[in-house]
Order: C-alpha cells, then sequence, then structure tokens
C-alpha cells in the first residue's frame, strides 16, 4: 500500500482535520485518496476536530503522535475533568493503539455544540501571513460564538452535514452567523472557560472538583438543607441562569427528577466528566446570582399570570418592530424597555414561549443591533443579592 510520506506543517492551533484538507489541496489528490494514503476508510470529508488514524499522520509529521494530539485536536479540552493518571492513560491508548475509534472523544469535544465554525477576520489575517486560511480550534469549542481574538461572531458550515466534518478551508464555506443557544452575556462567561482548557495542564480527582464546587457554594451562602446544600435550590437556581429550554437545545437538558447532572457534580460517588457540564457548572457557581432558599415560586419582584401575559407581550414586540424606521439598530434590552416589559420578561423568560420566538424573530431583522464583544454587566456579577 502506498504511504503518505508529506504533510503541510501545522499552523498553530490547527486542527487536525484542517492540516489534511490542506495537504490533500497541496498534493492534488481528493479526500478520499488522501483517506486511502492513510490506510483509512475512504471517505469524501475529513472529521475536523480527531482522527482515527493518529500514527500515520504523525510520522509523516515527524511529530510524536502526543505532540499531535495535544496541540492539534480539543483532547486537552475533553480530559480537562479526568484525573492526570486516566489523561495519561487516555492518550497513551489513543496514540498507540489505533483500534480505538475518536468517535468518544468527538462527542465529548462537541456536547454543548457541534457545527464548524469559523472566524472572517482570521481568514484574512492568516491569508497575509500564511497565504491561505484554516480551521481553528480556538473556534471549534462549545459554547465558543465569537472569535477569542476579534471579538466578531463566528459563521458556521452548513447544519445539514454530520457531525463537525468539512472538505474545504474555510474561505470556500458559505457559512452563516452563529446562532447563540444561551444570551450572550452568557456566551461571554462561558468562552473563556473553554478556551483556557485547551493550554491547562492542571488535572486532578473528580472528588476535588466536587469539594471544590461545594466549598464555592458554602463560601457564597447557597441555601442549605441541615448541614448540606440545597440539591433542589441549586439546581433551580442553575436552570433559571442558563434556561431550560436553552440548556435543552445545547443537548444539556436538565430533566424534572431527583438528582439531575448539576447536582451530581458536586455530590460524593456521583460525577461526570463531561467538560461542557463542568464548565457551566463553574460560571455558574462564580456569576450567578445566590438562589433562593426554597425554589416553589420563581423569583422576581410580583407574581406574573404568564400565560396571560405571553401572547400580549409577544403581540407588543411584533407590532413595535414591524413600525420601526428603516436603518433603525436597537438591542433586545432597548426594545424591551420602549414596551416596559424589561423586567417581567427578564424574570419570567422560562415561562415566556411566545415572547421568546418574537424576540428571536426579532434578533433576525436588520433591526436588531448585535453588540461587539459586550462584557457581563455588573447587575450579574454580584455575588449577593441586594
Ligand atoms: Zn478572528
Amino acid at each position: 500500500m502506498a504511504k503518505l510520506y508529506y504533510l503541510p506543517e501545522p499552523y498553530p492551533d490547527e486542527l487536525i482535520g484542517s492540516i489534511l484538507v490542506r495537504a490533500g489541496r497541496h498534493l492534488g489528490h481528493p479526500i478520499k485518496r488522501m483517506h486511502q494514503l492513510l490506510g483509512g476508510t475512504p471517505k469524501s470529508h475529513w472529521a475536523l476536530l480527531f482522527q482515527n488514524q493518529l500514527h500515520p499522520i504523525a510520522a509523516a509529521l515527524a511529530m510524536p503522535a502526543e505532540e499531535l494530539l495535544f496541540r492539534h485536536t480539543p483532547f486537552p479540552y475533553v480530559t480537562a475533568f479526568l484525573s492526570p493518571e486516566q489523561t495519561l492513560r487516555l492518550a497513551t491508548y489513543y496514540c498507540h493503539f489505533p483500534q480505538l475509534k475518536a468517535s468518544a472523544l468527538s462527542q465529548s469535544a462537541t456536547t454543548g455544540g457541534a457545527i464548524a465554525r469559523y472566524c472572517e477576520e482570521c481568514i484574512e489575517d492568516d491569508h497575509r501571513k500564511f497565504g491561505e486560511d484554516y480551521w481553528h480550534r480556538r473556534h471549534n469549542l462549545p459554547f465558543v460564538t465569537r472569535c477569542w481574538k476579534h471579538g466578531s461572531l463566528l459563521k458556521m458550515t452548513d447544519r445539514r452535514r454530520v457531525g463537525v466534518a468539512v472538505t474545504g478551508l474555510p474561505h470556500e464555506q458559505q457559512g452563516t452567523t452563529v446562532v447563540p443557544v444561551f444570551e450572550e452575556y452568557i456566551h461571554s462567561l462561558l468562552e473563556p472557560i473553554s478556551i483556557e482548557l485547551l493550554d491547562s495542564t492542571f488535572r486532578q480527582p473528580p472528588e476535588a472538583w466536587q469539594s471544590g464546587y461545594r466549598n464555592i457554594s458554602m463560601q457564597r451562602d447557597f441555601p442549605q438543607q441541615g448541614n448540606l446544600l440545597s440539591a433542589i435550590a441549586l439546581c433551580a437556581g442553575f436552570v433559571a441562569f442558563y434556561g431550560k429550554a436553552q440548556l435543552k437545545r445545547a443537548g444539556l437538558d436538565v430533566p424534572d427528577r431527583p438528582n439531575p447532572w448539576p447536582v451530581s457534580l458536586l455530590r460524593l460517588n456521583e460525577t461526570s466528566n463531561v467538560s461542557a457540564k463542568h464548565i457551566l457548572m463553574q460560571a455558574y457557581l462564580k456569576f450567578a446570582p445566590v438562589p433562593d432558599a426554597v425554589a416553589t415560586t420563581p423569583p422576581g419582584p410580583q407574581p406574573l399570570n404568564c400565560q396571560q401575559k405571553d401572547a400580549v407581550f409577544a403581540r407588543a414586540i411584533r407590532k413595535r418592530v414591524s413600525m420601526l424606521a428603516t436603518g433603525t439598530r436597537i438591542t433586545v434590552t432597548q426594545l424591551l424597555s420602549q414596551l416596559e416589559i424589561l423586567q417581567p420578561v427578564r424574570h419570567h423568560r422560562n415561562a415566556l414561549p411566545l415572547t421568546a420566538a418574537a424576540i428571536a424573530e426579532f434578533r433576525q431583522t436588520e433591526f436588531s443591533e448585535r453588540q461587539a464583544g459586550r462584557r457581563p454587566r455588573k447587575k450579574y456579577l454580584s455575588s449577593k443579592k441586594s
């Protein structure tokens, strides 16, 4: 069988699938032929994040397989919440046993968001610097919607493609702007945590993460039941902070039954090493308001007949948007403030599905102002209830 002897030198933070796309271009080989040269099943696309055949690729790059794994795949992100021993064992297996398939790693690397993404400004920068563009690791992590370097919303490839697979380079895509799952300020809290994991060599056993989370909750005076943290209050606060529907869309649904996954992250004998779950928990414990002790009533100053008000609010939003003059640009906050419904919508957002739909429609219009690089407002950072 023919062997592959040439692969282009990887660019900083370049994903493994991207190196292979460029190699095919440089060699003039179709993707199927490249798969054959690597000893794999011929396919007409490349998985962007991980490859099953790590050894022949590392050999052609004259690079240790471990370096390829840690620098050019989301492996450090995926293993960030495993113990040091588990991380090393997985790396060794994956580098040296080709029968170990990458699908489990890919799944863990895409929980929370699974579409190939790129930044248009990075394409220009890369062309200036390298003469070609490539797929970046930092654009393709869960919860990342903006370029870490340029602050602009990323573009994403066609949703119909299964998993994070590509056939070409970013500049060849007819991408659409990424639609954030959570509110923008929430993404601005999550993104840096996701990205930092790529460079983090810190590992500790799962129990240490659990006790760390419990300590933060205690320090912040989260409600207790007896001597223990109140799991109900914590979970209700967690769901209120992120939004039930949003968590579901991210593939991280929190079902209404005892001990859902946010609780298991804090309990001994139960755990999860899915990085996306830890990221959500860390941002929640750090930035969310302290939850109410008894979570039987929704937070907020006044009770609201949500079922009745939902349709009224949705109608008011649509009417207002239909009356906006051409060229007007306003934010959702401004729109809701003008209608004097900002507070009720904020406080009851999970109980107002029609209103949420009307807001989503507005976001798609030319009137919707996207706020570049918006930082979280102070309000969301306060650690104590006023
Ligand atoms: Zn960029």
